[in-house]
């Protein structure tokens, strides 16, 4: 088919590799271009690991070790007013948060002991679970990096390319293959996709990073709206099941939700597909400034139209099918938690973890748990939780009481613990101005308290800085942190959502909850939706 060519903008160059723009224009571009990121795996292994934190090139430091899951941590004891105005050397402690990846956010009985056992031996017991299925470790050395990669690869897991500007984990759901009510499984995407592109020099050098979602349930449980690329399942009236495309999804200072390319794809296209619109990211993405260099910006400028175009005419060298627009999700809830019927007579069980923080210990009885279950199968889901698959029925009640012993609620999660989450904030992260992790869990305390009858699904994000880690602009109630008097403060945005309630929430502007504040104002703005909610109604609409 014809070729479709884009003419580059007549302004000044934004570093698009498509018209011949390869000079680096900033820091990152010029290290990336110096040496592929992926490489410093050797010089962790031979050198750093061997000589110390101090013998780290600062480059690879703060830049090319992310590409193998590895950011170093915010020295404790510096304050959230100090963040904007100190050097990144003067933020860095000498131990690194390590981010292992979990595509499809799978993982075996011995991939989760595996964990466990790190996180005990290496990372002083610390394991958070993320919204984008990875499971983040910390205090790690750099001297223990060579034997933690050698536990982690024994068993199949990796760190490579878990951050950077590079194809991070994709998105798989939790329930892929034994959900009941499944459209299809996207396992077979997942793992191919993970097989042959993940470490591949041709995609290690993209703009920015680069998030990839999978699903083939009905209840969108991967938020494929604020990914990159996004794979839907969907019914073709005549091709029968596959997935319907999105481009062009993501959060941070400049939120844009993805849209549709209105084409089809099959189970066997998803990898080709997922190729050319990498590939078109990594040619024609904007490299010149990083607030501009994700491909939602790209999608922005180009539209839909033009970038399906692009994609058929000069990357796939086919049309794609055009195809139906998925079914609206069913409302409520789309985290797993509870149990629920599989497609073969055995049940999956899904717990809720306060803010995804779990521990290294907590895994090992998990661990023991999910063996004593019978299962080998442990998947992790977009909203910090965690659920156990393939439960025979006559194990599912010691199951539960064990979770529920062990502080891992199934039945008796609160939907305030549900449908809460909070990023890393100023315990770990260098970019984080407030505190979020025990902020969040000392306010689901305080609304289970307050709030013993309220049932409806509502989600509570909570962010440390502007970078929506947490999804604060697709939460019912996000909350951004930011001072306020000198002191822990949070921004509010209300009214956002995923699936039925697709939007980015509204600022309040001028309004900032003093962190002391919160459980009050929360349980005030949720009072006041509770009375005034019509039959059936939900948070965000
Ligand atoms: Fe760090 Fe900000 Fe992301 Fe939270 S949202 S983890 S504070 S960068």
């Amino acid at each position: 088919m014809a070729q479709t060519r884009i003419a580059p903008p007549a302004a000044r160059a934004e570093g698009q590799w498509a018209f011949g723009q390869l000079e680096p224009l900033n820091g990152n571009e010029l290290f990336k271009q110096q040496d592929d990121a992926l490489n410093v795996r050797q010089r962790i292994e031979d050198v750093y690991s061997r000589e110390g934190f101090a013998s780290i090139a600062p480059e690879d430091l703060r830049g090319r070790m992310r590409w193998w899951g590895l950011y170093t941590q915010r020295k404790p004891g510096i304050d959230g007013g100090k963040t904007a105005t100190l050097e990144p050397h003067e933020l860095d402690d000498e131990f690194f948060m390590l981010r292992v990846r979990c595509d499809g956010g799978a993982l075996s009985l011995q991939q989760l002991r595996t964990v466990a056992d790190i996180s005990v031996e290496f990372g002083r017991g610390t394991a958070d679970v993320t919204d984008r299925q990875n499971i983040q470790l910390h205090w790690i050395r750099v001297e223990d990096v060579p034997e933690i990669w050698r536990r982690l690869e024994a068993v199949g897991l990796s760190t490579q390319e878990a951050c950077g500007d590079c194809p991070r984990v994709v998105l798989g759901s939790p329930v892929a293959g034994v959900a009941a009510d499944e459209i299809i499984d996207g396992t077979p995407a997942v793992r191919a996709i993970v097989d042959n592109y993940i470490g591949d020099p041709r995609f290690s050098n993209l703009p920015r990073k680069f998030k990839t979602a999978i699903s083939g349930s009905p209840h969108h449980d991967v938020a494929h709206e604020i990914n990159d690329v996004a794979f839907v399942g969907v019914v073709h009236p005549e091709l029968g099941p596959g997935f319907d495309v999105w481009v062009g999804g993501g959060l941070s200072t400049n939120p844009k939700l993805g849209v549709r390319l209105g084409a089809f794809v099959t189970l066997e296209q998803v990898p080709d597909v997922w190729v050319g619109v990498v590939s078109i990211f990594r040619d024609y993405g904007y490299r010149r400034l990083r607030t501009r260099a994700r491909l939602k910006f790209l999608v922005a400028d180009w539209g839909p139209e033009v970038f399906r175009q692009v994609l058929e005419g000069e990357y796939l060298g086919y049309a794609l099918v055009d195809g139906p627009e998925p079914p609206p999700p069913p409302g409520g809830r789309r985290d797993h938690v509870g149990v629920h019927p599989q497609n073969d007579g055995s049940f999956y069980v899904g717990m809720a973890p306060t803010v995804g923080r779990i521990s290294g210990e907590l895994l090992q009885q998990l661990a023991d748990l999910v063996e004593a279950a019978g299962s080998d199968k442990v998947r992790l889901t977009v909203e910090q939780k965690i659920v156990v698959l393939d439960v025979a029925p006559d194990k599912v009640d010691p199951l539960v009481e064990g979770l529920e012993a062990l502080g891992l609620p199934v039945r008796a999660a609160s939907t305030f613990r549900r449908g809460t989450m909070a990023c890393t904030g100023i315990e770990f992260c260098k970019l984080a101005i407030v505190e979020t992790k025990a902020r969040a869990t000392h306010l689901i305390g305080e609304l289970e308290d307050r709030l013993p009858t309220f049932d409806q699904p509502i989600t509570i994000n909570l962010n440390g800085c502007p970078n929506s880690c947490a999804r604060i602009q697709t939460a019912d109630i996000g909350l951004k942190g930011a001072l306020a008097g000198g002191e822990d403060g949070y921004q509010v945005h209300l009214g956002g959502g995923l699936g039925l309630t697709s939007g980015l929430g509204k600022t309040l502007r001028g309004l900032r909850v003093p962190a002391e504040e919160l459980p009050d104002y929360i349980e005030r703005v949720t009072r006041k939706f509770d009375e005034q909610r019509l039959e059936g109604e939900l948070f965000a609409q």
